[in-house]
C-alpha cells in the first residue's frame, strides 16, 4: 500500500469530510463524506479547484490559507480552524469548519484539509448569541433592580438600575464579585437580607415579599421575586427582582382610605343607600334599612325591591317617574316592616348609565319619614278639628251678640221711658238707679256690637289694593273733633299700598290712632307719627304716640278680648280695639306687637305681607 492508499483508506473511514489538494487547490483525493457534503460526485471533485466548493467571499479567504502554506511549508506546520461559507452542488450554502495540515506526498507539498459542516452549530450559536443580545438589553433596561448572587452571597450579575438606586439610597457603589451581605450596613436590614436568601437556598422555592423601606429620608414600597437558580438540584445561587411599587401603593393606600371612608359613611348614613340592577334586583343596599324596617341587609341583597314595597301600584309609578325624568325627587310612599305594618319612606334616586349611555341600574337614598308623616297625620287632624271648634265659635258668638241686641234694645228704649217719666219725680235714689241702668245698658250695646263686629271680621273677604294713606286721611278726619280737643299733631309718612281688607285695615288704624288720642298724658298735647318700612317680603307699619306708654309685663294682654289696664272713670273703653287689631292682621297673614316704656309712649308695630 503506498502513501496514497493509506491516506485514501483512513479518508474513507473519517466521519468529516476530508480533501487532499496542492498548493494551487488543485484536489487530489475527496473521501466520500465530501462527496456527501457538498452532493458531488468523486469523480468531478478530483482534478478541480476546491476554490470551487465555496462561496465567492470565503474563497478569499481559501486563498490566504494557501498562500499561507506556501510561504512557509516546510517550515513550519499550519493547522488552522476557520469556518467559511461552502457551496453545494444544489446552490444551497453551508458553513463549514476548516483545519488544515501541511502534507508531503512524494516529496511535493499538500494541504490535507478536514471539513466539517457547522450550519447547525453556527445557526445555533448565533440564535444563542441573539439571545443574549435580547437578555442584557432588558437586563440594562429593565425598570426593576436585578442581580444575581452564588452562594456566598457574592453578586454574579447586576443591572445598572440596581447599581444606581443602591448608591442613591445608600451612597455605596455594588458591582460584581462583591459580598451583598457587607454592603448592608444597618445590621437590621443584613440580617433581614440574609434570611431571605437563606430561605430561598434552602426552599429552592421562589420568594416574593412585598416591603416597605424606611430610607430615612423617604419611606418606599417595593416588591421582590427571588428566584433560585438550580443546577443539578442544588440551588447555586439566587436572581433578584426587585421593584419600587410606591407609586401603585401610594395609590392603593389612598384608594383604601377613601373606601374606608365611605365604606364609614355606608355603614353609618341614617338614611338607606340602596342600588338595584335593571330588573329591580337590590345589587347594594346599607345596613341602615335594619333600623328602618327590621329586615337585614344580607337577607335583602339579591331579592326583589318591590318586595319591600307595601303597595306594590307604588313601584309602578317610582319607575313611571324615574324612567320619564331620570331621577325622583323625595317620592313617597310606604315600605313594609318586620315589626309594625308599614313605614313611611321618602326616596331620591337616579338613573345609573352604562358607558353606552343605556340605564343598567337604579341607585339612590331612602329616608324614615314615619315620624314626620305621623306628625303631619296628626297636625292635620288638629288643624280639622280647631277649624271647625272656631268656626262653630265664630257662630256662636255672632248669634250670641246678635241675638242679645234686640232685648238690649228694648231695654234700653224702655229705660229712656223710665228716665223721661220718672226722673226728678219720686226720689233722688231713684233717679241714681235709673241713671246707673241707662249707662250699662249703654255700655252693654257696646259691648255686643264690638263682640258683633269682631265675629265679622273676615266675613266679607274682598281682597284689594289699599291705599293706606287715604285710609289715613279719612280716618283722621273722623277723629277730627279728638285730635283737635288732644291738641294732637298726626303726621305721616308716604305709606305704600298694600294687598289688604280695605274695611277692616280702616278700622285697624281707627282703633289704633283713637288709642294712640285716648292715652295720651294729660296736659301734654299728643304727638302721633306714621311710618312705614318695606322688605322683599312685608310692609311694617308703625304708629308711635308721647302718650302714658305701657308696662313691659301687659304687652301681650291688650291683644286679648275684653283686656283693659285702666279703670273705666279714667279712660272710656271696651277692650276690644286691640283684640280687632289683631285679627284683622292675623287675616291678613301679619303680626302685631308693642313697644313701649311706661311714661313714655308707645309704639304698635304691625306687618303686612306682601307676597
Ligand atoms: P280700649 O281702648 O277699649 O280699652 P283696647 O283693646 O283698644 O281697648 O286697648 C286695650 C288696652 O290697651 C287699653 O285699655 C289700654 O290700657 C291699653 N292701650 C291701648 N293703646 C294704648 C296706648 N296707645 N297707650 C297706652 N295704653 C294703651
Amino acid at each position: 500500500m503506498n502513501n496514497v492508499d493509506i491516506y485514501e483508506a483512513i479518508f474513507n473511514a473519517s466521519p468529516d469530510s476530508m480533501l487532499i489538494f496542492d498548493l494551487e487547490g488543485k484536489i487530489l483525493l475527496a473521501n466520500a463524506q465530501t462527496e456527501k457534503l457538498f452532493q458531488y460526485k468523486k469523480t468531478d471533485l478530483i482534478g478541480s479547484k476546491i476554490q470551487n466548493l465555496f462561496i465567492e467571499e470565503s474563497q478569499k479567504q481559501l486563498l490566504n490559507i494557501t498562500k499561507a502554506f506556501k510561504d512557509s511549508f516546510f517550515n513550519d506546520t499550519k493547522n488552522t480552524a476557520q469556518e467559511l461559507w461552502g457551496c453545494k452542488n444544489d446552490g444551497s450554502i453551508c458553513a463549514i469548519e476548516i483545519n488544515s495540515t501541511s502534507i508531503e506526498l512524494n516529496s511535493k507539498p499538500f494541504i490535507l484539509a478536514c471539513l466539517r459542516n457547522v450550519t447547525e452549530k453556527l445557526t445555533a450559536y448565533k440564535k444563542l448569541n441573539e439571545e443574549v443580545v435580547h437578555l442584557t438589553t432588558i437586563f440594562e433596561n429593565s425598570v426593576d433592580d436585578i442581580w444575581l448572587i452564588d452562594r456566598d452571597y457574592r453578586i454574579t450579575l447586576i443591572n445598572k438600575v440596581f447599581q444606581n438606586s443602591f448608591s442613591t439610597a445608600f451612597g455605596i457603589h455594588l458591582d460584581k464579585g462583591m459580598i451583598i451581605l457587607e454592603k448592608v450596613l444597618d445590621p437590621n436590614m443584613r440580617a433581614l437580607w440574609k434570611s431571605r436568601y437563606d430561605e430561598v437556598f434552602r426552599n429552592k422555592q421562589r420568594l416574593h415579599i412585598e416591603d416597605r423601606v424606611d430610607l430615612g429620608f423617604t419611606v418606599v414600597f417595593i416588591e421582590l421575586y427571588m428566584y433560585p437558580i438550580i443546577e443539578n438540584n442544588e440551588v447555586i445561587g439566587i436572581s433578584i427582582f426587585s421593584r419600587d411599587i410606591t407609586s401603585r401603593k401610594t395609590i392603593e393606600e389612598a384608594l383604601r382610605i377613601n373606601e374606608e371612608k365611605y365604606r364609614t359613611i355606608f355603614e353609618n348614613i341614617q338614611d338607606v343607600f340602596i342600588q338595584t340592577d335593571q330588573d329591580g334586583i337590590i345589587s347594594e343596599i346599607s345596613p341602615s334599612i335594619n333600623n328602618i324596617s327590621g329586615f337585614k341587609r344580607e337577607d335583602l341583597i339579591g331579592t326583589p325591591v318591590q318586595e319591600l314595597y307595601f303597595n306594590k301600584a307604588d313601584r309602578e309609578l317610582f319607575l313611571e317617574e324615574i324612567n320619564a325624568k331620570g331621577e325622583v325627587q323625595d317620592f313617597e310612599l310606604k315600605f313594609k316592616s318586620s315589626t309594625e305594618d308599614f313605614l313611611f319612606v321618602s326616596i331620591s334616586a337616579h338613573l345609573v348609565y352604562n358607558a353606552e349611555g343605556k340605564p343598567y341600574h337604579i341607585e339612590g337614598l331612602i329616608r324614615d319619614i314615619s315620624d314626620r308623616k305621623r306628625n303631619e297625620i296628626e297636625i292635620e287632624k288638629q288643624n280639622k278639628k280647631l277649624i271647625s271648634q272656631n268656626s262653630e265659635l265664630e257662630q256662636f258668638t255672632f248669634i250670641a251678640s246678635h241675638d242679645l241686641q234686640e232685648p238690649l234694645r228694648t231695654l234700653i228704649s224702655f229705660s229712656n221711658l223710665l228716665q223721661e217719666e220718672c226722673k226728678g219725680k219720686i226720689n233722688e235714689q231713684t233717679d241714681i238707679y235709673l241713671d246707673f241702668i241707662e249707662k250699662s245698658s249703654t255700655r252693654m250695646q257696646k259691648l255686643v256690637k264690638g263682640l258683633l263686629d269682631y265675629s265679622r271680621i273676615g266675613k266679607e273677604k274682598n281682597i284689594s289694593f289699599v291705599n293706606l294713606n287715604s285710609i289715613i286721611s279719612d280716618v283722621k278726619n273722623d277723629l277730627a273733633l279728638i285730635i283737635n280737643e288732644k291738641n294732637a299733631t298726626i303726621t305721616s309718612n308716604e305709606l305704600p299700598g298694600v294687598l289688604g281688607y280695605e274695611v277692616e285695615l280702616r278700622q285697624l288704624f281707627q282703633n289704633v290712632l283713637s288709642n294712640a288720642l285716648k292715652f295720651s298724658k294729660k296736659g301734654v298735647p299728643s304727638n302721633i307719627t306714621i311710618s312705614a318700612t318695606e322688605s322683599e317680603k312685608q310692609v311694617t307699619i308703625s304708629i308711635a304716640d308721647n302718650g302714658i306708654g305701657i308696662e313691659e309685663k301687659d304687652f301681650d294682654k291688650i291683644f286679648i278680648l275684653f283686656k283693659r289696664l285702666h279703670n273705666r272713670n279714667d279712660y272710656e273703653g271696651t277692650g276690644i280695639g286691640l283684640a280687632h287689631c289683631k285679627k284683622i292682621i292675623d287675616l291678613h297673614g301679619g303680626s302685631i306687637s308693642v313697644e313701649s316704656t311706661l311714661g313714655a309712649g308707645s309704639t304698635f308695630k304691625f306687618t303686612i305681607p306682601t307676597e
